[in-house]
């Protein structure tokens, strides 16, 4: 094993490594693989830790009507991964938990590597119900996902320390999931002595070198236990510890209040989600971050062909995508055709269906939950028909899963397979089965127009915009998470009713129809030169701004070595540079 000493530590539950590994359910999981794979791009001194997810998120099957199934996602680790001989482990209700790990390893542009640890319980000498505590992301009961989160959290610290990593900077918490490793930080500085003992001092150590992303304004997206499960799991001492320092005052425990409680630097993941979560959490100063997406990542062979060829500094340095602005339209014109290409073709591969590539195409694909009203867009099939007669076609691509407990979610699925086969006819339309990182580059890459119709103010960030942005899709949606940053109206896409300020649902929808219907279609077929001057400046004004290069450079200005000697990390940073590099 090649051993890098670290500054940095990034807890997420699900981080999104290939597309083929079925280790994240959605946006969180992309966005954690993202931060870990610029912070390799950059050859920061950083590693990952999350779980192993032996049965993975689940396989999506769709029926002909959208009645979603799901079958466990089998992979096998042992081909992927480098198994580590480390064990470190975890007491619960009286068991001792052994742990292992397994590494993947992330490399940047350059040849740098972060490495990313996914804890591991599928061992022999624990029993059998333990050993499937690593199997299934966002699985099983409040019972299995508190001890998920103590194998993340406490056994995850234990790991690091099994593996050399003692004397890092920054531990940060993508998500409350992983807010327990602030309650073992405590533990191992006071070394022996009783956590109910621990001093103000000794807390403020551990705050130093906590940092807390969170990501959701949606309560019930803030996991929550009951103090009986906290004191079953963690028993007596742990559970004192968390209702003397406060965290524990109701009848549950929050893992937003824990993280919230032990971070000195704490952040929203947009502008306007920061307001938010200062709103929800006003006894905290919260900062704000705006997420990002890794551009390597997201940019289609296409376009990153022609980001060589016009601004080959990007993938060292994102911010000359504020260069395309100087890269011809035919040029972006013609790799964008490229990439629509790709994506039909895909789609008749998997769906049967061939879809016109002469034809405006509109994209939708995320999570299937409730507040992302998948099914606005359908909100009136009279109406979208009427439109796509009298003004220009249409077609229409779908993706996303629903949680396998979230009725809403799938409830949404099956009215938006209900319109695509009522408007079959007039406006063919598909839904792809089980939506992962493959078919969110091909879809966002291959549309001509990113949709995206949240309940405001309900989307944190959002983060597939971006990637659309970066392949110079504009997008259109409600002004809520990034979008407020990114909307430049007619420049790099259209808002569904800010100058309007609608208080209605049915006031957005009024919105979206009168744009579509009025510019976006007309513009779509009347003025070529125009749409691809806004594809420009999708790349030019937001591709250089909404990655995870940016993204991550913020962290490390603002949060990771914030108040702390950034002399060691530079230190570290260059050195690498000097040895990786060579
Ligand atoms: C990018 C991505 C998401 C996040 O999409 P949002 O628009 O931010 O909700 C979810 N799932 C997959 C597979 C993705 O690639």
């Amino acid at each position: 094993m090649n051993f890098h000493p670290i500054g940095a530590a990034y807890f997420s539950m699900e981080i999104a490594l290939e597309a083929s590994l079925p280790t994240y359910a959605g946006g969180l999981g992309i966005l954690a693989g993202d931060t870990l794979r610029s912070a390799a791009d950059m050859g920061l001194p950083m590693a990952g830790v999350t779980l192993l997810h032996r049965k993975g998120y689940f396989e999506q099957h769709l029926d002909a009507r959208g009645n979603q199934s799901e079958t466990p996602s089998i992979w096998g680790p042992e081909k992927v991964l480098q198994p580590l001989d480390a064990r470190s482990s975890i007491v619960i209700e009286g068991h001792t938990i052994a742990i292992r790990a397994w590494q993947y390893t992330v490399r940047g542009y350059s040849g740098h590597t972060v490495p990313v640890y996914l804890l591991d319980t599928a061992l022999p000498e624990n029993p059998p119900f333990f050993q499937t505590l690593t199997d299934h992301l966002y699985g099983g009961d409040d019972y299995y996902r508190l001890c998920q989160e103590v194998v993340l959290g406490i056994g995850g610290i234990a790991m690091l320390r099994q593996l050399g990593h003692h004397h890092l900077m920054t531990y940060h918490m993508n998500e409350g999931h992983a807010a327990l490793l602030a309650l073992a930080l405590l533990e191992e500085h006071v070394a022996g002595r009783s956590l109910a003992e621990s001093s103000e001092e000794e807390i403020a150590f551990v705050r130093r070198k906590c940092v807390f992303t969170t990501h959701t304004p949606v309560p019930a997206g803030h996991d929550q236990f009951s103090n009986g499960l906290v004191r079953r799991i963690l028993g007596d001492e742990r559970t004192a510890a968390l209702q003397r320092t406060g965290c524990l005052g109701g009848k549950v425990l929050n893992m937003t209040d824990l993280a919230l409680r032990f971070s000195h630097y704490i952040n929203g993941v947009a502008m306007q989600h920061g307001e938010v979560s200062r709103g929800m959490f006003p006894e905290y100063s919260i900062r704000a971050i705006t997420n990002g997406v890794h551009a390597g990542t997201w940019a289609s062979p296409p376009f990153q062909e022609l980001y060589d060829r016009h601004i080959p500094e990007w993938r060292r340095d994102n911010l000359y995508f504020r260069y395309a602005i100087g890269i011809p339209l035919k040029e972006i014109r013609d790799a964008h055709v490229l990439a629509k290409t790709a994506l039909i073709a895909e789609v008749a591969r998997a769906t049967g269906v061939q879809l016109d590539a002469n034809v405006l195409t509109l994209g939708f694909a995320r999570r299937a939950t409730a507040y992302k009203r998948a099914d606005l867009l359908f909100s009136d099939l009279e109406r979208l028909r009427s439109i796509a007669r009298n003004v220009g076609p249409l077609r229409i691509i779908y993706g996303g899963k629903a949680h396998p407990r979230d009725e809403a979610g799938k409830e949404q699925i099956r009215h938006v397979f209900a319109a695509m086969a009522a408007l079959k006819d007039t406006i063919p339309s598909v839904y792809v089965e089980n939506y992962d990182m493959r078919w969110a580059s091909l879809i966002t890459s291959g549309v001509d127009l990113w949709i995206n119709t949240p309940e405001r103010p309900h989307e944190a960030s959002g983060t597939s915009g971006m990637k659309a942005a970066l392949n110079g899709v504009p997008s259109f949606s409600v002004p809520d998470g990034w979008w407020l940053e990114g909307h430049v109206e007619g420049a790099t896409g259209w808002d569904i009713g800010r100058e309007e300020i609608p208080e209605t649902e049915a006031d957005e929808i009024a919105a979206l129809y009168h744009k579509l219907e009025k510019i976006i279609v007309p513009l779509f077929y009347g003025r070529p030169d125009a749409c691809a001057e806004m594809m420009r400046l999708s790349i030019a004004l937001n591709g250089s701004f909404f990655n995870t290069q940016r993204m991550l450079s913020q962290y490390v200005l603002d949060a990771y070595f914030e108040g702390k000697s950034a002399m060691p990390v530079e230190h570290a940073v260059i050195e690498r540079r000097r040895s990786g590099a060579a």
